[in-house]
């Protein structure tokens, strides 16, 4: 079964009600290859006003982050059963900048991931390297690590519900996208490891994404690769390019 494309656009903590509005309105607007998974991840406070904006079919609305308990005294925390309450059915997870800046272990964010997959949700699970482990010739040890705290939590069909993304931390914001071909070799490593340590099925099903300074000029090539199924966009998911960025294979 061929695996489905697949955009996710990770606002971060960026906008207002009004620019949400024009984004969304952007998306409804514009024709959307169909044949594309699309996920929008506004900041918490606005999951509310993006599903009641978004009109496409094709478009889904995630969070960002999840907290791996039930509900009770976490201030600050959003809950995958409010989540799940609100209609909201994705949630991303192990952003580098939530490992990195908020201190997330491999550990925590597997756990978080399990959380999550039990209570309903799918999700856009994060993994990548720094650069200096980059050139260090870490990146697959790095990724592997990553992998197998995940892969130590769920199993079986829990792995139905993850889409992978690959986001080498160098490539994060910098404008300095990965080469096809960097992208490439990592997206196979992933896949190589899936087949390896979980299974054949899981390894050929599962959507592997790149992210990374994906732009509206430099995603169709990446998309050609047999290993990246999609994107995860940060920058540009604010702006109109999204759109070309969702229609790669057009
Ligand atoms: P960027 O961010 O597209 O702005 O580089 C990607 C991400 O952090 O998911």
């Amino acid at each position: 079964m061929a695996r489905k494309f697949f955009v996710g656009g990770n606002f971060k903590m960026n906008g207002t009600s009004e620019s949400i509005k024009k984004i969304i309105k952007n998306l409804n607007d514009s024709k959307l290859d169909s044949n594309v998974e699309v996920v929008i991840a506004p900041p918490a406070l606005y999951l509310q006003l993006a599903k009641a904006e978004v009109k496409q079919p094709t478009v889904q609305v995630s969070a960002q982050n999840v907290y791996d308990k039930p509900d009770g005294a976490f201030t600050g925390e959003i809950s995958v059963s409010q989540l799940a309450d609100s209609d909201i059915h994705w949630t991303i997870l192990g952003h580098s900048e939530r490992r990195t800046l908020l201190g997330e272990t491999d550990e925590i964010v597997a756990s978080k991931t399990k959380f999550a997959i039990d209570g309903g949700l799918s999700v856009v699970w994060c993994c990548g390297e720094s650069l200096a482990e980059r050139e260090a010739g870490n990146t697959v040890a790095v990724v592997e690590r990553q992998l197998a705290a995940l892969a130590a939590k769920i199993s079986g069909a829990d792995w139905q519900k993850v889409v992978i993304a690959y986001e080498p931390i160098w490539a994060i914001g910098t404008g300095k996208v990965a080469t096809v071909q960097q992208a490439q070799e990592a997206h196979e490593a992933i896949r190589n490891w899936l087949k390896a340590k979980v299974s054949d099925d899981v390894a050929e099903q599962t959507r592997i994404l790149y992210g990374g300074s994906v732009k509206g000029d430099n995603s169709k090539d990446l998309a050609k690769e047999k290993d990246i199924d999609g994107f995860l966009v940060g920058g540009a998911s604010l702006k109109p390019e999204f759109v070309d960025i969702i229609n790669s294979n057009l």
